[in-house]
């Protein structure tokens, strides 16, 4: 296979919190292997700026050392750092004051694009937006990039919006969701839109239904206090899952182009059904053996937010009208997988009989680890005895199957950055689209939070609370093992 790297142009990118975690584990290293791809062509340039005092040299060797930890990707050749490193500098520069952004202008050329990474926390995005512009650096051509959480409820988000637009045009403003970068989440777009076989059987008189899966083995880690005031619902489903559920049950865009993409979007969002608290199960992971509790975790002792969430959605629209979606995601489970399964329906009539048992078609897309797809289909159980059926999958690991190719991909980071720099919007969120995942959202945390729901305790390393697997059960249906 052809390794085909699309140039972009020189580039300006400034990375606002150059120093934090975000940059130093993804956005830097993530730089460095574009750079070794050949994706960094000559005048680009990469700034850091934060508050940290550092001259230009000490940023330079903070970077050196990112890219050693954080993975410098398997084909760069020897010297290759040193050069990337030529292109790095820093300037000391406060969001809330007025320091270093003179200098941070002086830096600027006209001629190139220009995209600042708001690689901070979300209090700051404001006050950044409206220094870029007092300080003439928001030219029509520059992009601003700006992380999650995007809004903490309708309100904030509509606010943060409002706040951005003041100084940017829509087409100016990347939301990142790193989940619309990875290579399986495009692959599913290219497995609906690009094949025959499955769109006939994508809706609900074939699909009996889908599930959506985020699974994690950590905890909330250092971010307990962010985390205790999210939950669950408000850091992974409002963003993360919503958009995989829209990815799975849009219409087919007229083109592939960001408006007609995010429209289509925008529509799977507007027509989900408000959840009825039955079909919402939230739960909290406890401790002993294993480590801390969620509530040590997050130093709360009667902290009432969700590290875990089950629930069942239904889209009231022509294609999806009867088929459930089931979306889960939690912390401290016993796998760190994420995967989409679309579970087909039986077969209308068997003629082989109730000794062959019940069969199911599921394509399942695996984001990680190892991201692939699998379809499982019925065949004949080998050898003697009858006709036994049997599920076996059809599996394609992107690995195996497009061999070192796969490996050299750019991660979702690497991707979404240099769309960026293309300036294609299509894999990033509209603010209309957040604004309605927060509409839909809102009501359902509300209804919770008035009825003082105490999320159920589960074992860390489970697959999360008992009434989860209920959820399923009671359909008689149940979830896909989370396999590592
Ligand atoms: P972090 O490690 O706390 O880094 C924050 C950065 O902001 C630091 O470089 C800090 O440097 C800078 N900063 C703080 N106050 C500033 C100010 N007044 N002016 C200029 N710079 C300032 O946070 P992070 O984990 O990198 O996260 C950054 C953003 O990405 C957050 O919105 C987070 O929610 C989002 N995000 C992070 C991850 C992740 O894996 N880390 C994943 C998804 C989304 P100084 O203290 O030197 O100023």
């Amino acid at each position: 296979m052809v390794s085909r790297v699309i140039p972009v142009d020189p580039f300006d990118l400034v990375i606002f919190g150059g120093t934090g975690d975000l940059a130093r584990r993804k956005i830097l290293p993530g730089l460095f292997r574009r750079f070794c791809a050949g994706q960094m062509p000559e005048g680009s340039q990469i700034i850091g700026a934060a508050r940290s005092e550092m001259t230009s040299d000490e940023y330079r060797e903070m970077v050196s050392e990112a890219v050693a930890e954080f993975g410098s990707g398997g084909t760069c050749e020897a010297g290759t750092l040193e050069a990337f490193l030529q292109r790095v500098s820093y300037v000391t520069t406060d969001a809330r004051g007025d320091d270093g952004w003179v200098e941070l202008n002086g830096k600027m050329r006209d001629d190139t694009v220009r995209a600042f990474y708001f690689s901070v926390g979300p209090s700051l995005f404001g006050d950044l937006a409206e220094r870029l512009h007092r300080f003439g650096m928001a030219t029509p051509e520059s992009r601003i990039v700006v992380e999650k959480p995007f809004g903490h409820d309708l309100e904030t988000a509509r606010a943060l919006n409002a706040t951005l637009a003041q100084h940017f045009h829509e087409t100016q403003i990347y939301r990142i969701d790193h989940y619309l970068g990875k290579e399986t989440v495009q692959n599913l777009m290219a497995v609906r839109f690009g094949n025959m076989l499955f769109e006939p059987l994508w809706n609900s008189q074939y699909v009996d239904h889908i599930q959506i899966t985020v699974a994690e083995t950590v905890g909330v880690g250092g971010r307990g206090t962010y985390y205790d005031n999210s939950g669950a619902m408000r850091d992974m489903v409002q963003n993360h899952l919503m958009q995989l559920l829209c990815l799975i049950a849009m219409e087919p865009p007229a083109k592939f182009d960001p408006d007609a993409v995010r429209d289509e979007k925008l529509k799977v969002i507007r027509a989900l059904e408000s959840v009825d608290w039955h079909h919402i199960v939230r739960g909290q992971y406890g401790g002993g053996e294993n480590g801390p509790s969620y509530r040590e975790d997050v130093e709360n002792p009667k902290s009432r937010t969700e590290s875990f969430i089950a629930m069942k959605c239904h889209i009231s629209n022509w294609r999806w009208a009867g088929t459930p979606f089931y979306l889960r995601t939690g912390k401290r489970l016993k796998a760190r997988a994420s995967e989409i399964a679309v579970v087909f329906k039986e077969a209308p009539h068997s003629i082989f009989g109730a000794d062959a048992g019940r069969h199911r078609n599921v394509l399942a897309i695996r984001l990680q680890p190892n991201e692939g797809m699998t379809l499982d289909v019925t065949i004949k159980e080998p050898g003697p005895g009858g006709m036994r059926l049997l599920d076996v999958p059809l599996d394609m690991s992107f690995a195996e199957a497009l061999g070192p190719e796969a490996e050299e991909a750019p991660d979702a980071y690497e991707r979404l950055i240099m769309d960026v720099i293309r300036g294609n919007q299509t894999l990033f969120m509209r603010g209309d689209e957040v604004e309605a995942a927060w509409a839909w959202t809102d009501p359902l945390i509300e209804a919770w939070q008035a009825r003082n729901d105490v999320p159920k305790t589960y074992d860390p390393g489970s697959s999360g609370p008992e009434d989860a697997l209920m959820l399923m059960h009671r359909d008689g249906r149940k979830w896909r093992e989370v396999k590592p």
